[in-house]
């Protein structure tokens, strides 16, 4: 079974990595990709480009054969769907494949917001990773679509393409991708925050220099 997490990954950091591989341990997935979106549609745009951000990804994960970068949202370029993504991926891999989609909670609540989300729960098994005893779906039509389709047991994942819902406990890491470049534009050490090859990499290169921690642009 196969696993996507898509983010900005701005740059990529210790929270993500983490995480993702609670959830390929914890779910026995053959492997995970992890996808950087090219504009985002619910946030800022990132600070460092597409290819720096691949970059990062790719050096993070080197010596993780699990995790996998993936950069067919960077390649179709403009905003970056969920749908449009998850669609290429059933185009690719037929509808019978189970696949689940990775999502934090706080992601997850502002499911009803994104493009298609019926959709995305139709294609997909969605995995929500998030703190022992959180809240659960505070929007009526989320919870709703959590009484529908939630399942406690993972093995019931592989028996179907998509469709269901399961929480996943992860590693609490108090760690986001603004605090490092906050650090940076401080001229601050983010060490630890992130692996030291990424942090090097984008140190070495300037890629979030000193007062650059605001985007550049908005959509
Ligand atoms: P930013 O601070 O720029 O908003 P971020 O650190 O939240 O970035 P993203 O690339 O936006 O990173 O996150 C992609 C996904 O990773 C999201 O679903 C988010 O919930 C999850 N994520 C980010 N940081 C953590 C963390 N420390 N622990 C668990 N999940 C995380």
């Amino acid at each position: 079974m196969i696993g996507l997490f898509g983010g900005t990954f701005d740059p990529v950091h210790f929270g993500h990595l983490r995480v993702a591989l609670d959830v390929v341990q914890h779910l026995s997935l053959t492997q995970l990709r992890l996808l950087p979106l090219a504009a985002a549609v619910h946030r800022r745009q990132p600070i460092a480009s597409p290819e720096q951000r691949m970059a990062m990804l790719q050096m993070a994960i080197r010596d993780e054969p699990l995790l996998v970068a993936d950069d067919r949202e960077l390649s179709r370029g403009g905003l970056s769907y969920t749908v449009d993504t998850l669609g290429a991926f059933r185009d690719e891999l037929g509808a019978e494949v189970p696949l689940c989609l990775l999502v934090g909670a706080d992601a997850f609540e502002g499911l009803p917001d994104w493009h298609r989300p019926l959709d995305i729960l139709e294609l997909v098994h969605l995995i929500v990773m998030q703190r022992p005893g959180a809240p659960r779906a505070r929007d009526p039509w989320l919870r709703d679509q959590v009484e529908q389709r939630r399942i406690d047991e993972p093995a019931a994942l592989r028996r179907r393409a998509g469709g269901h819902i399961y929480f996943q406990t992860v590693t609490q890491l108090d760690i986001s991708a603004t605090r490092i470049r906050r650090l940076l534009a401080q001229g601050l050490s983010p060490r630890y925050l992130l692996p030291e090859a990424v942090l090097s990499m984008a140190v070495d290169n300037g890629w979030y220099s000193v007062g650059d921690s605001v985007p550049r642009s908005t959509p």
